[in-house]
């Protein structure tokens, strides 16, 4: 059942949006050569604490870290570990803030120095798909809708969409209706919604600079791409407002914010 959530809820919802905004400041400022994936985690949650909100992932199904740290070839849910990030390396942090009963959850590639032109195209294209798709979050638009306009950016680039891994309605639970995939099947065409004002939904486009396919490490966490090629991956909470979206994770709540901060 989806959950549609009056303006007091939304306005409940912004206070961990502001926090993950606060997180996306700390990490552009701690990303160099040499820094582990384990201090990031460890200095995101501080201050997630300290602004009095909690690590959503902390412990969901058993998750160890705080963020998502995901280098590289890993698409999504790498474990925070002593991984020394290095120059060249593409780091990405997905992380969920709950404060107030309600969760707000997004994700950032960050450049480590200098990425490869190739790698700096295929975040920067990650990130306009996450625009175009939430340029769609307005009521009489539907889910095909985003999903279509991910997909498009994706293909018409040559990159790997991937499949396996969704965006999602998001509330009082991190994970509630609907699925939002990054692309239309006939599954989604037989479930497409018309949006209505009061879905609060996460939009999270994945890219492969290779193939779509994926594979989950032995730690039964870190998602791979199939054929090592680099990937990319931005997240944003949004609300669906009758005015059009609401972005709850960006300082300017709306689509002129730059989130992708590295070079190209
Ligand atoms: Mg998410």
């Amino acid at each position: 059942m989806i959950s549609y959530k009056s303006q007091r809820e939304i306005d409940k919802m912004r206070a961990a949006g502001r926090i993950i905004i606060q997180v996306f400041d700390l990490v552009g400022e701690l990303v160099r050569p040499g820094i582990t994936t384990g201090e990031i985690d460890a200095r995101v949650e501080e201050l997630i604490r300290s602004e009095g909100g909690k690590p959503s992932f902390k412990g969901y199904h058993g998750f160890p870290g705080s963020i998502c740290a995901s280098v590289n070839d890993e698409v999504v849910h790498g474990i925070p570990s002593d991984r020394v990030l290095k120059e060249g390396d593409l780091f990405t942090i997905d992380v969920g803030v709950i404060v107030r009963g309600y969760h707000g959850d997004a994700a950032r590639s960050f450049a480590v120095g200098g990425v490869p032109d190739e790698v700096a195209r295929l975040a920067e294209v990650t990130a306009q798909a996450l625009n175009d798709a939430i340029g769609n979050c307005r009521p009489t638009k539907r889910l095909t809708d985003i999903a279509l306009a991910v997909e498009t950016q994706g293909r018409d680039h040559g990159y790997g969409v991937v499949e396996q891994y969704v965006g999602h309605g998001i509330g009082t639970q991190l994970h509630e209706e609907p699925q939002v995939p990054n692309y239309v099947s006939d599954e989604l065409k037989k479930r497409d919604l018309v949006l209505k004002a009061g879905l609060v939904i996460a939009i999270e486009p994945m890219f492969n600079l290779g193939t779509a396919a994926t594979k989950t490490l032995e730690d039964d966490w870190t998602v791979v791409t199939a054929d090592g090629c680099c990937s990319a991956h931005f997240e944003d909470t949004i609300a669906i407002t009758a005015d059009g979206p609401e972005i709850l994770t960006r300082p300017e709540a709306q689509l002129d914010h730059r989130i992708w901060t590295g070079s190209h």
